[in-house]
Protein backbone atom coordinates (compact mmCIF):
# COMPACT_ATOMS: atom_id res chain seq x y z
CA UNK A 1 0.00 0.00 0.00
CA UNK A 2 1.04 3.33 -0.62
CA UNK A 3 3.01 5.15 2.55
CA UNK A 4 0.57 7.79 1.70
CA UNK A 5 -2.46 5.66 2.42
CA UNK A 6 -0.77 3.96 5.25
CA UNK A 7 -2.31 6.29 7.90
CA UNK A 8 -5.57 6.28 6.56
CA UNK A 9 -6.12 2.49 6.54
CA UNK A 10 -4.22 2.45 10.14
CA UNK A 11 -7.05 4.84 11.40
CA UNK A 12 -10.15 2.45 9.26
CA UNK A 13 -8.84 -0.55 11.79
CA UNK A 14 -8.98 1.62 15.20
CA UNK A 15 -12.12 2.95 14.36
CA UNK A 16 -13.48 -0.76 13.45
CA UNK A 17 -12.29 -2.96 15.59
CA UNK A 18 -13.05 -6.94 14.88
CA UNK A 19 -14.42 -6.39 11.74
CA UNK A 20 -12.57 -8.39 9.65
CA UNK A 21 -14.63 -8.25 5.70
CA UNK A 22 -14.56 -4.72 6.30
CA UNK A 23 -10.99 -3.73 7.05
CA UNK A 24 -10.62 -6.78 4.07
CA UNK A 25 -12.81 -4.42 1.41
CA UNK A 26 -11.06 -1.37 2.54
CA UNK A 27 -7.68 -1.94 2.08
CA UNK A 28 -8.52 -3.89 -1.51
CA UNK A 29 -9.68 -0.36 -2.67
CA UNK A 30 -6.75 1.10 -1.18
CA UNK A 31 -4.28 -0.90 -2.50
CA UNK A 32 -5.27 0.38 -5.76
CA UNK A 33 -5.53 4.31 -4.95
CA UNK A 34 -1.31 5.19 -4.61
CA UNK A 35 -1.28 6.15 -8.06
CA UNK A 36 -4.50 8.26 -7.76
CA UNK A 37 -3.63 10.22 -4.70
CA UNK A 38 0.15 10.84 -6.50
CA UNK A 39 -2.13 12.34 -9.37
CA UNK A 40 -4.61 14.10 -7.38
CA UNK A 41 -2.89 15.26 -3.83
CA UNK A 42 -5.99 17.68 -3.13
CA UNK A 43 -7.94 14.55 -2.54
CA UNK A 44 -5.43 13.53 0.85
CA UNK A 45 -5.69 17.36 1.99
CA UNK A 46 -9.43 17.23 1.93
CA UNK A 47 -9.39 13.84 3.76
CA UNK A 48 -11.93 12.64 0.92
CA UNK A 49 -10.51 8.91 1.37
CA UNK A 50 -10.96 8.94 5.11
CA UNK A 51 -14.57 10.30 4.54
CA UNK A 52 -15.48 7.64 2.19
CA UNK A 53 -14.36 5.04 4.94
CA UNK A 54 -16.87 6.06 7.10
CA UNK A 55 -20.79 5.50 6.86
CA UNK A 56 -22.82 8.61 6.47
CA UNK A 57 -24.95 6.91 8.90
CA UNK A 58 -25.01 3.59 10.40
CA UNK A 59 -28.39 2.37 12.05
CA UNK A 60 -28.77 -0.62 14.04
CA UNK A 61 -32.19 -2.09 15.37
CA UNK A 62 -34.38 -4.76 17.23
CA UNK A 63 -36.52 -7.43 15.25
CA UNK A 64 -38.86 -9.04 17.98
CA UNK A 65 -41.08 -11.34 16.10
CA UNK A 66 -43.32 -14.46 16.97
CA UNK A 67 -42.40 -18.15 15.67
CA UNK A 68 -44.79 -20.47 14.56
CA UNK A 69 -44.86 -22.26 18.06
CA UNK A 70 -45.60 -18.71 19.55
CA UNK A 71 -42.05 -18.16 21.06
CA UNK A 72 -41.05 -14.51 20.86
CA UNK A 73 -37.85 -14.39 18.80
CA UNK A 74 -35.17 -11.64 18.81
CA UNK A 75 -32.79 -10.71 15.94
CA UNK A 76 -31.10 -7.69 14.85
CA UNK A 77 -31.48 -5.67 12.08
CA UNK A 78 -29.11 -3.13 9.88
CA UNK A 79 -28.82 -0.43 7.65
CA UNK A 80 -25.91 1.23 6.50
CA UNK A 81 -26.11 4.57 4.79
CA UNK A 82 -22.65 4.77 3.74
CA UNK A 83 -22.68 7.93 0.87
CA UNK A 84 -24.72 9.81 -1.09
CA UNK A 85 -23.03 11.59 -3.05
CA UNK A 86 -23.95 9.82 -6.29
CA UNK A 87 -27.56 9.85 -5.56
CA UNK A 88 -29.97 8.50 -2.81
CA UNK A 89 -28.17 5.01 -1.07
CA UNK A 90 -28.75 1.65 -2.79
CA UNK A 91 -27.70 -1.50 -1.97
CA UNK A 92 -29.54 -5.04 -0.98
CA UNK A 93 -30.47 -6.50 2.70
CA UNK A 94 -28.92 -10.08 3.63
CA UNK A 95 -30.66 -11.97 5.74
CA UNK A 96 -28.21 -15.03 7.07
CA UNK A 97 -27.36 -16.03 10.26
CA UNK A 98 -23.30 -14.59 9.49
CA UNK A 99 -24.83 -11.19 9.12
CA UNK A 100 -22.87 -8.66 11.92
CA UNK A 101 -21.96 -4.56 11.38
CA UNK A 102 -18.33 -6.34 9.79
CA UNK A 103 -20.18 -7.83 7.01
CA UNK A 104 -22.89 -4.90 6.24
CA UNK A 105 -20.02 -2.14 6.26
CA UNK A 106 -17.93 -4.19 3.90
CA UNK A 107 -20.95 -4.78 1.52
CA UNK A 108 -22.21 -0.82 1.91
CA UNK A 109 -18.59 -0.25 1.12
CA UNK A 110 -18.13 -2.62 -1.91
CA UNK A 111 -21.40 -0.76 -3.05
CA UNK A 112 -20.36 2.95 -3.17
CA UNK A 113 -17.91 1.93 -5.74
CA UNK A 114 -20.20 -0.70 -7.89
CA UNK A 115 -23.19 2.33 -7.99
CA UNK A 116 -20.48 4.70 -9.56
CA UNK A 117 -19.18 2.30 -12.22
CA UNK A 118 -22.76 1.76 -13.19
CA UNK A 119 -23.09 5.27 -14.40
CA UNK A 120 -26.88 5.65 -12.84
CA UNK A 121 -27.33 8.52 -10.30
CA UNK A 122 -27.15 5.74 -7.04
CA UNK A 123 -25.55 6.39 -3.59
CA UNK A 124 -24.47 3.11 -1.37
CA UNK A 125 -25.86 1.21 1.30
CA UNK A 126 -26.43 -2.10 2.93
CA UNK A 127 -28.52 -3.49 5.28
CA UNK A 128 -30.04 -6.55 6.90
CA UNK A 129 -30.23 -9.02 9.69
CA UNK A 130 -29.18 -12.67 11.56
CA UNK A 131 -32.28 -13.73 10.57
CA UNK A 132 -32.43 -17.28 8.64
CA UNK A 133 -35.40 -17.66 6.39
CA UNK A 134 -33.84 -21.11 5.61
CA UNK A 135 -36.39 -23.80 7.21
CA UNK A 136 -38.91 -20.73 8.49
CA UNK A 137 -42.57 -20.85 6.80
CA UNK A 138 -43.85 -18.38 5.10
CA UNK A 139 -45.62 -17.03 8.00
CA UNK A 140 -42.48 -16.56 9.98
CA UNK A 141 -40.57 -14.72 7.22
CA UNK A 142 -43.95 -12.26 6.87
CA UNK A 143 -44.30 -11.73 10.20
CA UNK A 144 -39.97 -11.16 10.66
CA UNK A 145 -40.41 -9.23 7.79
CA UNK A 146 -43.41 -6.90 9.02
CA UNK A 147 -41.12 -6.16 12.17
CA UNK A 148 -37.96 -5.74 9.77
CA UNK A 149 -39.67 -2.56 8.29
CA UNK A 150 -41.90 -1.45 11.20
CA UNK A 151 -38.46 0.56 11.94
CA UNK A 152 -36.70 0.27 8.89
CA UNK A 153 -39.44 2.13 6.93
CA UNK A 154 -38.59 5.59 8.77
CA UNK A 155 -35.42 5.72 7.43
CA UNK A 156 -35.88 4.81 3.64
CA UNK A 157 -37.42 6.36 0.81
CA UNK A 158 -37.16 6.84 -2.91
CA UNK A 159 -35.23 10.24 -2.55
CA UNK A 160 -33.45 8.93 0.50
CA UNK A 161 -32.35 4.76 0.56
CA UNK A 162 -33.93 2.23 -1.78
CA UNK A 163 -33.11 -1.11 -0.39
CA UNK A 164 -33.12 -4.36 -2.49
CA UNK A 165 -32.47 -7.94 -2.33
CA UNK A 166 -29.10 -10.16 -1.49
CA UNK A 167 -28.76 -13.69 0.15
CA UNK A 168 -31.92 -14.67 1.94
CA UNK A 169 -33.83 -11.81 0.30
CA UNK A 170 -35.66 -12.59 -2.65
CA UNK A 171 -39.18 -12.10 -4.12
CA UNK A 172 -40.82 -13.19 -1.48
CA UNK A 173 -39.45 -11.49 1.24
CA UNK A 174 -39.34 -8.05 -0.89
CA UNK A 175 -43.08 -8.70 -1.09
CA UNK A 176 -43.78 -9.04 2.31
CA UNK A 177 -41.25 -5.88 3.03
CA UNK A 178 -43.33 -3.65 0.50
CA UNK A 179 -46.89 -4.10 1.75
CA UNK A 180 -45.22 -3.34 4.93
CA UNK A 181 -43.95 -0.45 3.94
CA UNK A 182 -47.75 0.73 2.14
CA UNK A 183 -49.46 -0.28 5.61
CA UNK A 184 -47.48 2.05 7.54
CA UNK A 185 -46.91 4.47 5.25
CA UNK A 186 -50.14 5.02 3.21
CA UNK A 187 -47.72 5.21 -0.03
CA UNK A 188 -47.99 3.59 -3.02
CA UNK A 189 -44.19 4.65 -3.50
CA UNK A 190 -43.11 2.20 -6.04
CA UNK A 191 -39.58 3.45 -6.24
CA UNK A 192 -38.56 2.42 -2.19
CA UNK A 193 -37.94 -1.45 -3.15
CA UNK A 194 -36.59 -2.37 -5.86
CA UNK A 195 -36.56 -6.47 -7.13
CA UNK A 196 -40.70 -6.08 -6.89
CA UNK A 197 -42.73 -8.94 -8.07
CA UNK A 198 -43.56 -7.98 -12.37
CA UNK A 199 -47.47 -6.72 -11.77
CA UNK A 200 -46.50 -4.06 -8.79
CA UNK A 201 -43.50 -2.32 -10.44
CA UNK A 202 -40.86 -4.69 -10.93
CA UNK A 203 -38.92 -4.64 -13.49
CA UNK A 204 -38.07 -7.20 -16.31
CA UNK A 205 -34.52 -8.56 -16.45
CA UNK A 206 -33.88 -7.44 -12.61
CA UNK A 207 -34.28 -11.29 -11.52
CA UNK A 208 -31.97 -12.47 -14.09
CA UNK A 209 -29.46 -9.15 -14.22
CA UNK A 210 -26.86 -10.10 -11.62
CA UNK A 211 -26.04 -13.40 -13.20
CA UNK A 212 -26.38 -12.43 -16.97
CA UNK A 213 -24.50 -9.22 -16.09
CA UNK A 214 -20.83 -11.23 -14.77
CA UNK A 215 -21.45 -13.33 -17.84
CA UNK A 216 -21.72 -10.15 -19.68
CA UNK A 217 -18.47 -9.30 -18.19
CA UNK A 218 -16.42 -12.36 -18.71
CA UNK A 219 -17.59 -12.24 -22.41
CA UNK A 220 -15.76 -8.86 -22.67
CA UNK A 221 -12.83 -9.76 -20.81
CA UNK A 222 -12.75 -13.16 -23.48
CA UNK A 223 -13.25 -11.26 -26.29
CA UNK A 224 -10.40 -8.33 -25.15
CA UNK A 225 -7.95 -11.92 -25.90
CA UNK A 226 -10.37 -12.54 -29.11
CA UNK A 227 -11.97 -15.42 -27.32
CA UNK A 228 -15.17 -16.72 -26.56
CA UNK A 229 -17.44 -18.70 -23.71
CA UNK A 230 -18.43 -21.16 -26.37
CA UNK A 231 -17.42 -24.55 -25.92
CA UNK A 232 -15.37 -23.41 -22.11
CA UNK A 233 -16.28 -25.55 -19.40
CA UNK A 234 -17.46 -23.21 -16.61
CA UNK A 235 -17.40 -23.75 -12.99
CA UNK A 236 -20.24 -22.28 -10.77
CA UNK A 237 -20.26 -21.87 -7.34
CA UNK A 238 -23.81 -21.23 -5.13
CA UNK A 239 -27.53 -22.40 -6.72
CA UNK A 240 -29.26 -19.13 -5.60
CA UNK A 241 -30.45 -16.11 -7.45
CA UNK A 242 -26.59 -15.39 -8.94
CA UNK A 243 -25.87 -18.69 -9.90
CA UNK A 244 -28.50 -19.80 -11.77
CA UNK A 245 -28.52 -16.90 -14.11
CA UNK A 246 -25.23 -16.83 -14.48
CA UNK A 247 -25.47 -20.79 -15.33
CA UNK A 248 -28.20 -20.22 -17.49
CA UNK A 249 -26.39 -17.44 -19.49
CA UNK A 250 -23.10 -18.94 -19.88
CA UNK A 251 -25.32 -22.04 -21.44
CA UNK A 252 -26.90 -19.67 -24.23
CA UNK A 253 -23.47 -18.65 -24.84
CA UNK A 254 -22.20 -22.15 -25.47
CA UNK A 255 -20.41 -23.28 -22.36
CA UNK A 256 -20.61 -26.44 -20.42
CA UNK A 257 -21.46 -25.41 -16.81
CA UNK A 258 -20.68 -28.49 -14.39
CA UNK A 259 -21.15 -27.52 -11.04
CA UNK A 260 -23.67 -26.00 -8.80
CA UNK A 261 -23.15 -25.10 -4.83
CA UNK A 262 -24.50 -24.62 -1.51
CA UNK A 263 -23.57 -24.77 2.09
CA UNK A 264 -24.08 -28.32 2.19
CA UNK A 265 -21.68 -28.95 -0.80
CA UNK A 266 -21.18 -29.24 -4.18
CA UNK A 267 -22.35 -31.09 -7.65
CA UNK A 268 -20.10 -31.94 -10.33
CA UNK A 269 -22.06 -32.74 -13.75
CA UNK A 270 -19.84 -33.17 -16.03
CA UNK A 271 -22.47 -33.47 -18.70
CA UNK A 272 -23.71 -30.23 -18.16
CA UNK A 273 -25.87 -28.67 -15.50
CA UNK A 274 -29.83 -29.62 -15.90
CA UNK A 275 -31.22 -25.86 -15.40
CA UNK A 276 -34.67 -26.37 -15.40
CA UNK A 277 -34.26 -29.36 -12.93
CA UNK A 278 -32.11 -26.77 -10.34
CA UNK A 279 -34.20 -23.98 -10.64
CA UNK A 280 -36.93 -26.33 -9.64
CA UNK A 281 -34.91 -27.81 -6.32
CA UNK A 282 -33.72 -24.73 -5.15
CA UNK A 283 -36.03 -21.61 -6.53
CA UNK A 284 -39.02 -23.59 -6.47
CA UNK A 285 -39.27 -26.50 -3.90
CA UNK A 286 -36.29 -24.75 -1.77
CA UNK A 287 -34.29 -28.15 -1.53
CA UNK A 288 -30.86 -28.64 -0.92
CA UNK A 289 -28.29 -29.71 -3.60
CA UNK A 290 -27.98 -33.08 -3.36
CA UNK A 291 -31.73 -33.62 -4.07
CA UNK A 292 -30.04 -32.56 -7.35
CA UNK A 293 -28.20 -35.33 -7.81
CA UNK A 294 -30.71 -37.85 -6.68
CA UNK A 295 -33.07 -36.82 -9.62
CA UNK A 296 -30.61 -35.95 -11.94
CA UNK A 297 -28.75 -39.51 -11.95
CA UNK A 298 -26.34 -40.45 -14.59
CA UNK A 299 -22.28 -39.31 -13.81
CA UNK A 300 -23.41 -35.80 -11.17
CA UNK A 301 -21.73 -36.88 -8.14
CA UNK A 302 -22.52 -34.66 -4.96
CA UNK A 303 -19.36 -33.87 -2.63
CA UNK A 304 -20.12 -32.97 1.15
CA UNK A 305 -18.56 -29.58 1.91
CA UNK A 306 -15.35 -30.33 4.27
CA UNK A 307 -15.26 -33.63 1.22
CA UNK A 308 -13.28 -31.27 -1.10
CA UNK A 309 -14.12 -27.83 -2.59
CA UNK A 310 -16.24 -27.28 -6.03
CA UNK A 311 -12.39 -25.22 -7.42
CA UNK A 312 -10.63 -28.81 -7.87
CA UNK A 313 -13.19 -29.16 -10.57
CA UNK A 314 -11.18 -29.13 -13.97
CA UNK A 315 -12.66 -25.67 -15.63
CA UNK A 316 -11.57 -22.62 -17.92
CA UNK A 317 -13.56 -20.33 -16.55
CA UNK A 318 -14.91 -20.18 -12.59
CA UNK A 319 -17.72 -17.80 -11.67
CA UNK A 320 -17.98 -17.66 -7.40
CA UNK A 321 -21.39 -16.62 -6.86
CA UNK A 322 -22.07 -17.61 -3.47
CA UNK A 323 -20.76 -15.55 -0.68
CA UNK A 324 -17.60 -13.51 0.42
CA UNK A 325 -14.42 -15.30 0.72
CA UNK A 326 -14.69 -19.16 -0.68
CA UNK A 327 -12.22 -19.16 -3.34
CA UNK A 328 -8.71 -19.21 -1.16
CA UNK A 329 -5.21 -19.48 -2.07
CA UNK A 330 -5.15 -23.54 -2.54
CA UNK A 331 -8.21 -23.08 -4.45
CA UNK A 332 -6.78 -20.41 -6.97
CA UNK A 333 -3.66 -22.67 -7.05
CA UNK A 334 -5.65 -25.61 -8.06
CA UNK A 335 -7.56 -23.87 -10.43
CA UNK A 336 -4.59 -22.77 -12.10
CA UNK A 337 -3.62 -26.24 -11.98
CA UNK A 338 -6.20 -27.26 -14.54
CA UNK A 339 -5.63 -24.03 -17.03
CA UNK A 340 -8.51 -21.53 -15.36
CA UNK A 341 -8.05 -18.88 -17.73
CA UNK A 342 -11.21 -16.51 -16.51
CA UNK A 343 -12.55 -15.58 -13.17
CA UNK A 344 -15.40 -13.64 -12.27
CA UNK A 345 -16.62 -13.17 -9.14
CA UNK A 346 -20.51 -12.97 -9.19
CA UNK A 347 -21.00 -12.65 -5.69
CA UNK A 348 -19.17 -10.14 -3.07
CA UNK A 349 -15.76 -10.62 -2.53
CA UNK A 350 -15.71 -14.24 -2.81
CA UNK A 351 -12.03 -14.42 -3.30
CA UNK A 352 -9.39 -13.92 -1.08
CA UNK A 353 -6.75 -11.11 -1.49
CA UNK A 354 -3.90 -14.25 -1.67
CA UNK A 355 -6.22 -15.90 -4.04
CA UNK A 356 -6.84 -12.59 -6.21
CA UNK A 357 -3.34 -12.25 -6.37
CA UNK A 358 -2.48 -15.65 -7.59
CA UNK A 359 -4.78 -15.13 -10.86
CA UNK A 360 -3.00 -11.63 -11.13
CA UNK A 361 0.36 -13.11 -11.27
CA UNK A 362 -0.86 -15.73 -13.68
CA UNK A 363 -2.07 -13.58 -16.31
CA UNK A 364 -5.53 -14.67 -15.60
CA UNK A 365 -8.72 -12.34 -16.26
CA UNK A 366 -10.05 -11.26 -13.23
CA UNK A 367 -12.93 -9.32 -12.81
CA UNK A 368 -13.86 -7.92 -9.16
CA UNK A 369 -17.37 -8.27 -7.98
CA UNK A 370 -17.76 -4.80 -8.27
CA UNK A 371 -17.91 -4.84 -11.74
CA UNK A 372 -18.69 -8.05 -12.11
CA UNK A 373 -21.51 -8.55 -10.51
CA UNK A 374 -23.09 -4.44 -10.78
CA UNK A 375 -25.66 -5.62 -13.54
CA UNK A 376 -27.94 -6.80 -10.72
CA UNK A 377 -27.90 -2.70 -8.89
CA UNK A 378 -27.64 -1.60 -12.30
CA UNK A 379 -31.31 -2.72 -13.34
CA UNK A 380 -32.64 -2.32 -9.94
CA UNK A 381 -31.75 1.63 -11.11
CA UNK A 382 -33.94 0.48 -14.46
CA UNK A 383 -36.62 -0.36 -12.35
CA UNK A 384 -36.43 3.22 -10.50
CA UNK A 385 -36.56 4.98 -13.82
CA UNK A 386 -39.57 3.08 -14.74
CA UNK A 387 -41.31 3.21 -11.41
CA UNK A 388 -40.53 7.33 -11.71
CA UNK A 389 -41.63 7.41 -14.97
CA UNK A 390 -44.59 4.77 -14.15
CA UNK A 391 -43.85 3.03 -17.61
CA UNK A 392 -42.34 -0.49 -17.94
CA UNK A 393 -40.32 -1.66 -20.76
CA UNK A 394 -40.00 -4.85 -22.55
CA UNK A 395 -37.30 -7.63 -22.02
CA UNK A 396 -35.37 -6.97 -24.75
CA UNK A 397 -35.31 -3.80 -24.02
CA UNK A 398 -34.31 -3.94 -20.79
CA UNK A 399 -31.66 -6.62 -21.58
CA UNK A 400 -30.35 -4.16 -24.26
CA UNK A 401 -29.70 -1.67 -21.41
CA UNK A 402 -28.25 -3.80 -18.93
CA UNK A 403 -25.67 -5.14 -22.25
CA UNK A 404 -25.04 -1.70 -22.96
CA UNK A 405 -23.75 -1.18 -19.37
CA UNK A 406 -22.09 -3.62 -18.79
CA UNK A 407 -20.07 -3.16 -21.67
CA UNK A 408 -18.96 0.16 -20.32
CA UNK A 409 -17.99 -1.05 -17.31
CA UNK A 410 -16.20 -3.07 -18.79
CA UNK A 411 -14.49 -0.46 -20.68
CA UNK A 412 -14.05 1.84 -18.11
CA UNK A 413 -12.64 -0.20 -15.79
CA UNK A 414 -10.10 -1.63 -18.64
CA UNK A 415 -9.23 2.22 -19.75
CA UNK A 416 -8.44 3.42 -16.01
CA UNK A 417 -6.31 0.60 -15.42
CA UNK A 418 -4.05 1.48 -18.63
CA UNK A 419 -4.38 4.98 -17.71
CA UNK A 420 -2.78 4.23 -14.51
CA UNK A 421 -0.14 1.87 -15.97
CA UNK A 422 -1.46 -1.04 -15.02
CA UNK A 423 -3.38 -2.71 -18.36
CA UNK A 424 -5.32 -5.75 -18.00
CA UNK A 425 -5.63 -4.93 -14.11
CA UNK A 426 -9.87 -5.04 -13.25
CA UNK A 427 -9.47 -4.67 -10.20
CA UNK A 428 -7.17 -1.48 -10.05
CA UNK A 429 -9.48 -0.65 -12.87
CA UNK A 430 -12.71 -0.82 -11.22
CA UNK A 431 -11.11 0.79 -7.81
CA UNK A 432 -9.92 3.82 -9.45
CA UNK A 433 -12.56 4.28 -11.89
CA UNK A 434 -15.78 3.84 -9.37
CA UNK A 435 -13.86 5.98 -6.96
CA UNK A 436 -12.97 8.97 -9.22
CA UNK A 437 -16.40 9.75 -9.80
CA UNK A 438 -17.50 9.56 -6.15
CA UNK A 439 -14.66 11.68 -5.00
CA UNK A 440 -15.29 14.24 -7.40
CA UNK A 441 -19.03 14.77 -6.50
CA UNK A 442 -17.59 14.57 -2.76
CA UNK A 443 -15.13 17.75 -3.66
CA UNK A 444 -17.57 19.73 -5.26
CA UNK A 445 -20.47 19.06 -2.31
CA UNK A 446 -17.80 20.54 0.47
CA UNK A 447 -17.78 19.08 3.96
CA UNK A 448 -20.37 17.24 4.58
P1 LIG B 1 -29.11 -16.38 -2.63
O1 LIG B 1 -29.57 -16.34 -1.23
O2 LIG B 1 -30.12 -16.44 -3.73
O3 LIG B 1 -28.10 -17.60 -2.84
C1 LIG B 1 -26.93 -17.69 -2.10
C2 LIG B 1 -26.25 -18.99 -2.46
O4 LIG B 1 -24.96 -19.02 -1.85
C3 LIG B 1 -26.98 -20.22 -1.95
O5 LIG B 1 -26.72 -21.30 -2.79
C4 LIG B 1 -26.34 -20.43 -0.57
O6 LIG B 1 -26.43 -21.76 -0.07
C5 LIG B 1 -24.91 -20.07 -0.87
N1 LIG B 1 -24.29 -19.57 0.37
C6 LIG B 1 -24.64 -18.47 1.06
N2 LIG B 1 -23.88 -18.34 2.17
C7 LIG B 1 -23.04 -19.39 2.15
C8 LIG B 1 -22.01 -19.81 3.00
N3 LIG B 1 -21.70 -19.11 4.11
N4 LIG B 1 -21.34 -20.94 2.66
C9 LIG B 1 -21.65 -21.63 1.54
N5 LIG B 1 -22.63 -21.28 0.69
C10 LIG B 1 -23.31 -20.18 0.99
O7 LIG B 1 -28.16 -15.09 -2.81
P2 LIG B 1 -27.72 -14.37 -4.14
O8 LIG B 1 -27.54 -15.35 -5.23
O9 LIG B 1 -28.61 -13.21 -4.34
O10 LIG B 1 -26.30 -13.76 -3.70
C11 LIG B 1 -25.07 -14.48 -3.88
C12 LIG B 1 -23.91 -13.53 -3.83
O11 LIG B 1 -24.06 -12.53 -4.87
C13 LIG B 1 -23.75 -12.73 -2.52
O12 LIG B 1 -22.39 -12.48 -2.30
C14 LIG B 1 -24.44 -11.41 -2.85
O13 LIG B 1 -23.99 -10.35 -2.03
C15 LIG B 1 -24.01 -11.23 -4.29
N6 LIG B 1 -24.82 -10.30 -5.08
C16 LIG B 1 -26.16 -10.52 -5.25
C17 LIG B 1 -26.90 -9.66 -6.02
C18 LIG B 1 -28.33 -9.92 -6.35
O14 LIG B 1 -28.88 -9.19 -7.19
N7 LIG B 1 -28.97 -10.92 -5.77
C19 LIG B 1 -26.30 -8.44 -6.59
C20 LIG B 1 -24.86 -8.35 -6.43
C21 LIG B 1 -24.18 -9.24 -5.67
P3 LIG B 1 -27.40 -22.06 1.20
O15 LIG B 1 -28.77 -21.92 0.66
O16 LIG B 1 -27.05 -23.44 1.62
O17 LIG B 1 -27.05 -21.03 2.25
Amino acid sequence: MDEKLQPVRDAVLKRNPGEKEFIQAVDEVLESLGPVVSRRPELLDASVIERICEPERQIIFRVPWVDDAGKVQINRGFRVEFNSALGPYKGGLRFHPSVYLGIIKFLGFEQIFKNSLTGMPIGGGKGGSDFSPAGRSDEEVMRFCQSFMTELYRHIGEYTDVPAGDIGVGGREIGYLFGQYKRITNRYESGVLTGKGLSWGGSLVRTEATGYGTVMFVQDMLASRNDTLDGKTVSVSGSGNVAIYATELAQRFGANVVTASDSSGYVHDPKGIDLELLKQIKDVERGRINDYVERRGGSAKFIPSGKGSVWEVSADVALPCATQNELHGKDAKALLSNGVVAVAEGANMPTTAEATRLFQNADVLFAPGKAANAGGVATSALEMQQNASRDSWGFDYTYDRLREIMRGIHDNCAASAEDYGLPGNYVAGANISGFMKVADAMLAQGVI
